[in-house]
């Protein structure tokens, strides 16, 4: 053979690997997990997609498991070869950046089919501390809401949208009103199952394999598979009933705020109860902003108040508003709760609203939203988002320099906005996530949606702006739910933490297998 055609077989062999790898006859693909591998067109292109629709990576196959032996398999299969393929988990691909997607000839492991423990619910009475539901790491938390509720519990941390995966919100952090409260949702797990980078089903807690039970919890998919999760449950508000779960138990306030310093010290107050066992502190605390820019969502105020609210935004460009929720068994104790909540806070005189709801109607309201957003053609859109934590001695400073300065000032819709400040006393260190270094901290979301590519670019090019603003201002913000970073730049992202992330990644994924969507090992 001269060295032309040696050249092209060896060219063949190499660009033929990747697809390859999956044949029984090459590498002997376990019989057991041969059926689950598929290359249907329709699934491939399912699976090269997620909610944020702007990252679109085809993966080579996609892997259905049926049971947790199948992924420990695909996983053990993976390691086995000379060449490793990597293995993307995809919960329900509500990442907004490729997170869950399989780079280069990877394999996507739909995790959406797995139905392998679902929800089960301690035996223990409604009152007693040791309520649990163990959880599939592929379960949506909408059914854990239901699963729990039928027995009077609930778990205590949320997000604000609960058809999100219990194993992806894990693996990020899983923030919202209560967290201030409860810590996120990676501070409400009690033990966990995970199928490790190495194929091995470890069962894990604080007391037993805790350097995996930290390093996976916020971990970003990169040590291992969540397969069960156990999550501590409290008391449901009492007035639940499976026969009535639209009875009213929640009572859901909105306060208006023209200035800035007054919104966040009054949001500070609010959270400050988080230690204090008396049945006073709110439930649930959370802000948002109302720029002067259309389209101006005031669907949750009265028709006869849109007039006012209309003027209060447009003299003062920007409006900031705390969302706040108190659950409730009486009519009469809630009104003096509330009472007690909202004395002394600085909201412009009478421009607070209060509704009543379900606890489930207000728990699934990003539900309601959604199937607006679906009915005018405008969920399946891109989604240039941009999420961090801002330390509170900075926060001030981020008002000025990004809401008045670059959101305000420019020319395209701001999208939804939230900002509420969490205690940093209910985050674990040891867990993976980075947060800044104060006590209290803020989260800031800013929810874009839009159908046009150039306004895609416009929004990125607005983010960056932002993050450039905050880097030379001297404001040590985490990104969070991020993508697309050079490993530098997730090295600067851990910081002090990044030795331990990579120690974690040597010691459960030493062939870095897991997770390549989010760019930190490949
Ligand atoms: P996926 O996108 O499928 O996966 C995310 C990452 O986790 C990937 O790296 C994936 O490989 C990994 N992963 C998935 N499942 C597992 C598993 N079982 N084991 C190990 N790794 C796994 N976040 C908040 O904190 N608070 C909010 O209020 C909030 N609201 C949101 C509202 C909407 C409309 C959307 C779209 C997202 C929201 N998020 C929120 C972000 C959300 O928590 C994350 O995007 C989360 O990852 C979504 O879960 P998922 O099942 O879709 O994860």
């Amino acid at each position: 053979m001269d060295v032309s055609n040696l050249a092209f077989f060896i060219a063949i062999a190499v660009l033929c690997l990747p697809c390859t790898v999956f044949t029984e006859a090459n590498f002997k693909v376990p019989r057991e997990i041969a059926s689950k591998f598929s290359r249907d067109p329709q699934i491939l292109s399912l699976a090269s997609t997620d909610y944020g629709h702007i990252v679109h990576e085809t993966p080579s196959q996609v892997f259905e498991p049926s049971s947790v032996s199948d992924i420990s398999s695909l996983i053990k299969f993976s390691n086995s070869l000379p060449t490793p393929f990597t293995i993307a988990t995809r919960g329900k691909a509500h990442s907004i950046l490729g997170q869950a997607q399989a780079r280069r000839n990877g394999v996507v492991l739909n995790m959406t089919n797995l139905k392998g423990s679902l929800v089960s619910v301690s035996n223990c009475s409604g009152k007693s501390l040791n309520c649990y539901a163990d959880v599939g790491g592929e379960v949506l938390w909408i059914d854990v809401l239901h699963a729990t509720l039928e027995r009077g519990l609930t778990p205590l941390s949320w997000t604000d949208y609960l058809y999100l995966s219990v194993g992806g919100t894990l693996s990020n952090a899983g923030i919202s009103g209560q967290a201030f409260r409860f810590g996120p949702q990676i501070s409400n797990v009690l033990q966990l199952d995970v199928v490790t980078g190495k194929g091995e089903l470890v069962s894990c807690s604080r007391d037993k394999n805790s350097e995996l039970f930290y390093g996976v919890l916020g971990g970003l998919g990169q040590f291992g598979v969540i397969t069960r999760a156990r999550i501590p449950l409290g008391p449901a508000p009492t007035r639940a009933s499976i026969f009535m779960w639209n009875i009213l138990q929640v009572k859901w306030l909105h306060l208006l705020y023209n200035n800035f310093n007054a919104f966040s010290r009054d949001q500070e107050h609010l959270i400050s109860f988080s230690e204090n066992k008396n049945t006073t502190a709110a439930d649930y605390v959370e802000g948002m902003l109302l720029f002067n820019q259309p389209p101006l969502d005031l669907s949750f105020y009265p028709d006869s108040d849109h007039q006012r609210i209309t003027s209060l935004v447009t003299q003062n460009g920007i409006i900031y508003i705390i969302e706040l929720v108190k659950y409730y068994d009486s009519n009469s104790q809630v009104a003096k709760d509330v009472a007690d909540l909202v004395k002394g806070l600085n909201f412009v005189p009478t421009f607070i609203f209060e509704k009543d709801a379900s606890y489930e109607e207000f728990l699934n309201r990003v539900y309601a939203e959604e199937l607006f957003l679906r009915s005018k053609g405008l969920w399946e859109v891109p989604h240039p988002w941009l999420n961090i934590w801002i330390p509170r001695s900075r926060i001030s400073d981020f008002n000025e320099g990004v809401f008045n300065n670059i959101i305000l000032k420019q020319n395209i819709s701001s999208g939804i906005s939230l900002i509420y400040p969490l205690n940093r006393n209910k985050w674990d260190d040891k867990m993976s996530p980075v947060t800044p270094e104060e006590d209290v901290f803020y989260a800031v979301s800013l929810l874009r949606a839009t159908s046009s590519i150039d306004m895609v670019k416009k929004y990125e090019s607005q983010n960056q702006q932002i993050l450039e603003f905050c880097k030379g201002a001297g404001i040590k913000i985490t990104e969070y739910l991020t993508g697309n970073k050079t490993q530098k730049q997730w090295m600067e992202h851990f910081g002090s933490k990044w030795k331990l992330f990579a120690d974690r990644k040597a010691q459960f994924d030493p062939k870095r297998i897991l997770s390549p969507g989010q760019g930190i090992f490949q």
